[in-house]
């Protein structure tokens, strides 16, 4: 219940503040063996024979890895949440008149920077198989967003908690969510030197910046900018941090263990994602295969294709 309670848990659940100050005592993290991964999955012998392949554990998935150092599992305690307890949690449904996913593009945005925008747009749109829909830009100076130098590096910031009530009034009435994407450094509060992003699960609204991820038209930053689109709209559907598998779900503590993440779902959370909003997931592969290829991500490109494989037996 935390997570919708208290609006500053999906920072943390995103990625990048927790190692500016939350490395405390390092916590022991057992990777889960073969029979709590499949427990995680759940009974799926009655479900039609295209979703049992596709719940399944195959080649294509690994067991979630060791945490040491800085990793998120050896620095916050995961319970991790079964297929079952999905079901179970309090979570947005997906439900008229609420079917839809904004993007809110938020200040100046380079032409590279702009075709970023749009194909994280594009990507959202098959990876949920939901409309997604663009919203005109806000222009910061003509709301009250709150901004500041940073004291180190002299660089302009907003104040994220301004950025997420604007939002709220902007959410629009067939809203599932609205995630507002800036080039612009942000901040939480006076005493933090930055952060990535900050969400409202319960309210619906997020923003993130891709200031820190490099260049435009890389494909690693094009990655980046998926990853955390995608991370932090899973969680809107009440899908919590992965502890099974390498996963897209999986917590992050810092831009490279957000790297090592993958670009997909393992199948706990395949399940849970198809169970809120129902697809076919050879199309959605397909699709995702598709995307990669014309935007130079091989190493997804490849993983996709792999899936195809396994699903077309
Ligand atoms: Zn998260
Ligand atoms: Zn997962």
């Amino acid at each position: 219940m935390r997570a919708r309670l208290n609006p500053l848990f999906p920072i943390l659940v995103l990625m990048g503040i927790g190692f500016i100050g939350i490395i405390a005592q390092e916590r022991a993290f057992t990777p889960p063996d073969a029979v709590t991964r499949k427990f995680a999955i759940g009974e799926t012998r009655f479900l039609p024979g295209d979703q049992q392949k596709a719940f399944s554990e195959t080649r294509s998935f690994s067991p979630k890895s060791e945490a040491e150092g800085i990793d998120w599992l050896a620095n916050h305690d995961e319970p991790g949440q079964t297929f079952e307890q999905f079901l179970s949690a309090r979570r947005n449904l997906v439900q008229p008149p609420r079917t839809k996913l904004y993007v809110q593009p938020i200040g100046e945005f380079s032409d590279k920077e702009k075709a970023v925008l749009e194909q994280v747009k594009a990507f959202a749109k098959i990876f949920f198989q939901m409309p997604v829909e663009m919203r005109p830009v806000i222009d910061p100076a003509k709301h009250q967003i709150t901004s500041r130098k940073n004291p180190g590096s002299g660089n302009t910031q907003f104040l994220s908690t301004d950025i997420l009530t604007l939002l709220r009034d902007e959410l629009p009435a067939d809203g599932y969510s609205i995630l507002a994407i800036t080039m612009t450094d942000l901040y939480p509060e006076e005493s933090w030197n930055f952060v990535f992003g900050q969400a409202s699960i319960q309210e619906r609204v997020g923003v993130f910046s891709f200031a820190r991820y490099g260049e435009a038209g890389d494909p690693k930053y094009l990655q980046r900018c998926l990853k955390v689109f995608t991370h932090e709209t899973g969680h809107m559907f009440g899908v919590r941090h992965c502890i099974h598998f390498q996963c897209l779900m999986n917590g992050s503590n810092s831009l490279s263990e957000t790297d090592s993440a993958p670009l997909h779902l393992c199948p706990v959370c395949l399940r849970k994602l198809h169970s809120a909003k129902a697809f076919e997931p050879r199309k959605r592969y397909q699709q995702m295969k598709t995307f990669f290829e014309k935007h130079e991500l091989a190493d997804d490109a490849k993983w996709t294709a792999g899936r195809l494989k396994e699903l077309a037996k």
